[in-house]
């Protein structure tokens, strides 16, 4: 048996105007925002599902139903934070996480930075431990026509408390 283990993170949201930008945890000046339950920061939604995923817990939707008013517009992060929670009462501990944002706009690049570090404060790791990329489709498919933004993340996580 190994102490490792892998998972990974598939989330999509729709742009909508009259909705603020949120993406990693930081609030992004653009026209639109991401429409959903909660602050619906495609970005961490899609490394907690890699984090449940990597500890046999399921999905976000599983562990934060969006028919629970308590989620209404709640800030990811928070999310976040008691996700951390769920891997440490397993035992286990991030190695490291790698996250892909698909958007046509707006350059996210000026806030890789802070995103990592929202993401490693929220998950107790150093933020070298956190990768924030992102990347365009070219135009193509509904990321590309600024209908809605995608993320990938995976995650390796190690049992700390064997
Ligand atoms: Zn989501």
């Amino acid at each position: 048996m190994t102490n490792l283990r892998i998972g990974h993170g598939y989330d999509v949201h729709r742009l909508v105007e009259g909705r603020p930008l949120i993406l990693g945890g930081v609030t992004i000046p653009h026209t639109m925002g991401l429409d959903g339950h909660s602050d619906a920061d495609v970005l961490v939604h899609a490394v907690m599902d890699a984090c449940a995923g990597a500890i046999g817990a399921g999905d976000i939707g599983g562990l934060f139903p969006d028919t629970d008013a308590s989620y209404l517009n709640i800030s990811s992060l928070l999310l976040l934070e008691r996700v951390a929670a769920l891997l440490k009462d397993k035992g286990y501990g991030v190695v490291n996480i790698d996250v892909t944002l698909i958007a046509q706009r707006p350059k996210v690049s000026p806030y890789r930075h802070e995103m990592a570090n929202n993401i490693a404060q929220c998950l107790g790791i150093a933020v070298e431990q956190v990768n924030v990329k992102a990347t365009t489709e070219e135009r193509l498919g509904f990321t590309g026509q600024d209908l809605g933004m995608a993320a990938h993340a995976v995650v390796l996580i190690e049992k700390i408390i064997v």
